[in-house]
């Protein structure tokens, strides 16, 4: 058999990650020959261990935490999506030699709305919690599915209006305590406080009937975010697990011109919960 084409993750830290499983998964499934690694790499030396990457031959790269605004900076040119994210979580090695920069976050979330939760966002009301890097991108995807309104709210409120200001579409921006009295179909928390354990802090009855919550963040227990949802009677209260397989396919996608199947290594992931 030939060697195998190379691909890895870079983060900061890295030991966490759950992609090179994911993908060994995925390569076992679509019988594609290829290795993916995880390496830690510090923010300072990623310029230098992205060039040594591709000159050894490497294929293609996913960057997490916190290295996903370099890699947008190191891609040579961008997705339509990866652009407006101002973000790059995966970097796709071209025929010509150059680097082609993507973000599969929103349509992860958005493919596990949809296909794994039948949770159709059209006409939908969406809040979301956050206007960090994580809400900067899945604005793109979310707007694509035409929902009736999406509002940002964020305890820096500049931040959620600067985010507004840019993708301009009818977004709105606030701070949590302007959510008084309004109500949303679909709450997503982009926040980070749920590796805290801790929650934005939410007005009552902001969670429409049967409304969905989604906490891109994902543990072994439920978040507080998917706690607080569970309380607020959402029909579902879901955590972000699925959109990390997601996000991952998507990317395979891009690399391999295959498509995996995902259900079954979310199954597994989720029963090693
Ligand atoms: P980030 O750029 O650091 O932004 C963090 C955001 O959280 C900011 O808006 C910050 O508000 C807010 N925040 C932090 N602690 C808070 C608290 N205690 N109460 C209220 N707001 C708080 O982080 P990010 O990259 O956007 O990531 C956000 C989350 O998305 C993380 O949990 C990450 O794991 C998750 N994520 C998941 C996936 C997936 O595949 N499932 C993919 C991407 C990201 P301020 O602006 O006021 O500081």
């Amino acid at each position: 058999m030939n060697s195998p084409d190379n691909y890895a993750v870079m983060g900061y830290p890295i030991h966490h990650s759950k992609s090179p499983r994911i993908h060994a998964l995925f390569a076992e499934e679509t019988e594609q020959n290829m290795s993916y690694l995880a390496q830690e790499v510090r923010p300072e030396n990623f310029t230098s261990a992205v060039n040594t990457f591709f000159e050894k031959g490497g294929k293609g790269l996913n960057c997490t935490l916190p290295l996903k605004e370099l890699a947008w900076e190191f891609a040579t040119h961008k997705t339509p999506r990866a652009q407006a994210a101002k973000a790059v979580n995966t970097l796709i090695l071209q025929t010509n030699g150059q680097v082609l920069g993507d973000n599969t976050d929103g349509i992860g979330l958005v493919a596990d709305l949809k296909n794994n939760h039948g949770v159709n966002l059209e006409n939908k009301r969406l809040l979301i919690l956050g206007a960090g890097g994580a809400t900067r991108g899945i604005l793109l995807p979310l707007l694509d599915e035409k929902p009736k309104s999406i509002t940002i709210a964020n305890r820096t409120v500049e931040k959620a209006l600067q985010l507004a200001k840019e993708f301009q579409q009818h977004i709105h921006a606030c701070g949590f305590d302007a959510l008084e009295n309004h109500q949303f179909d679909v709450i997503l928390n982009a926040t980070s406080a749920s590796l805290s354990d801790d929650l934005p802090p939410l007005p009552e009855n902001i969670l429409a009937e049967n409304g969905i919550c989604y906490d891109l963040a994902y543990s072994n227990q439920p978040t507080a975010f998917v706690r607080w949802g569970i309380e607020q009677n959402a029909h579902k209260s879901i955590d972000g697990l699925g959109m990390l397989v997601e996000q991952a396919a998507e990317a395979f996608f891009l690399w391999r011109g295959v498509r995996p199947s995902t259900q079954d290594v979310i199954d597994l992931l989720n029963a090693h919960r």
